[in-house]
């Protein structure tokens, strides 16, 4: 049951309270469910107003500068690796690839992690087969443990307070990162995560009492998934509602007509910096799909930023392990082919949202991990294979040399 009137810090109303929400755990009976979410809706902001406003400005004057923007982590952030050297190993990585990106295009890059609160994840399949069992699917650190046992996929609401705690660990690390001298005014590192759990973000949400402003206080830059942006959705009502900068991520099924409806509800003002959309086709659809979209989005005024992912449209099982992977080679070819598209249409090809490991992994196949053999070395994601950081930079060199997309 739903624990009365505890939205947040504030009585008011709640448009996607009773809008069709996919994807949420089944965990209100659960006796630590009340709990959980009093003492979300009680905690301190982890992004405040004044940060969430500073992206936001930062943002807007993205298209009209040249800005480019690098939005990178993991898939899904594991509570074992909030620990001080992994969230310094994440920042280093995403400063060196930002850095490299910033020297070999001459534009600024605004940096922002896949950080702080990236711990739940939409799935396609409710269940998997482990042996001879049938288990339900890992949700993200959030919801429910990776370990295959029926037991650790069991939905837990104590889990949320878990997340919170350790955003706010990372939160914190990325602020004082933040601060660190010579660092440009809104270039980040800034968090963000995909605003999935409606338990968690709504109980974080805080009304700012100087401006009146309606923030998520769960990160800098939530983002709505490929599989919960129905325009009609208590996703979107809830990310229409707040003043955070937000991001929605494309798949190859959406239409212009789709997207339309999508900036209507996301940008009803037309505002710069406001809606970040995020395409993620893959390199064989992004051809077709994609500039009919732009057309439509540019004809009818939205002024977006557009971010090219060319990671979720690429994700193959190899053939001998039977693990997922990514080719380096299709990701690549997506991000080329983003760009020319953008490009052609005279708008601004912004950058990349990427999953990259801190570490030396081997989830990818591609420059140091040769051949699908390989994969099983270092294969240590919860979720999607990301690229390493070597595989990370060769991708950010081949955009910034703009060699043509290989057939
Ligand atoms: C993700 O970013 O990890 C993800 C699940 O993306 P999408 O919603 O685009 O599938
Ligand atoms: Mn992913």
């Amino acid at each position: 049951m739903q624990s009365a009137g505890i939205i947040g810090d504030f009585a008011e109303p709640r448009p996607w309270k009773h809008l069709p929400a996919e994807q949420q755990p089944d965990w209100r009976a659960h006796a630590a469910y009340d709990e959980a979410c009093r003492s979300l809706a009680e905690a301190e902001p982890l992004a405040t107003h004044v940060e969430i406003g500073r992206l936001r400005q930062s943002l807007s004057t993205v298209t009209t500068s040249g800005t480019l923007v690098l939005q990178s982590g993991d898939c899904a952030e594991s509570f074992s690796e909030c620990t001080d050297a992994h969230i310094a190993d994440k920042l280093r990585v995403l400063d060196q690839l930002a850095d490299r990106f910033s020297d070999l295009t001459g534009s600024p890059v605004i940096r922002i992690g896949r950080m702080a609160g990236q711990f739940a994840k939409p799935r396609s399949q409710a269940t998997e087969i482990h042996g001879d069992q049938v288990i339900g699917s890992f949700r993200g650190h959030m919801v429910n443990s990776e370990a295959a046992a029926p037991a650790a996929r069991a939905a837990d609401p104590q889990r949320m307070w878990r997340a919170y705690q350790a955003s706010s660990k990372v939160q914190r690390a990325i602020r004082n990162h933040r601060r660190r001298p010579g660092v440009p005014a809104g270039g980040g590192p800034w968090s963000s995560h995909e605003a999935l759990i409606l338990d968690y973000e709504t109980r974080l949400l805080r009304r700012d009492l100087i401006t009146g402003g309606l923030c998520l206080t769960s990160t800098h830059l939530p983002w709505v998934g490929e599989r919960t942006r129905d325009p009609r959705g208590a996703h979107v009502a809830l990310l229409s509602a707040i003043a955070n900068p937000i991001g929605c991520k494309l798949g190859p099924t959406a239409t212009p007509d789709e997207v339309l409806a999508l900036c209507r509800a996301l940008d009803p003002h037309h505002e710069p910096g406001r809606l970040t959309l995020i395409p993620r086709m893959g390199r064989h659809q992004i051809r077709d799909v994609l500039p009919p979209i732009v057309r439509a989005v540019t004809s009818a005024g939205y002024p977006v930023v557009w971010l090219c992912d060319p990671m979720h449209g690429n994700t193959v099982v190899s053939r001998r392990a039977g693990l997922k992977t990514r080719y380096l080679v299709d990701i690549i070819t997506e991000s080329l082919t983003f760009r020319d598209i953008l490009d052609g249409h005279g708008q601004h090809a912004a950058g990349l949202h990427l999953e990259v490991a801190a570490g030396d992994v081997t989830e990818c196949v591609g420059g140091p991990v040769p051949d699908e053999d390989r994969l099983s070395h270092r294969f240590t994601s919860l979720c999607d294979p990301r690229l390493n950081p070597e595989q990370a930079i060769e991708l950010v060199e081949a955009w910034a040399k703009g060699v043509a997309a290989p057939a």
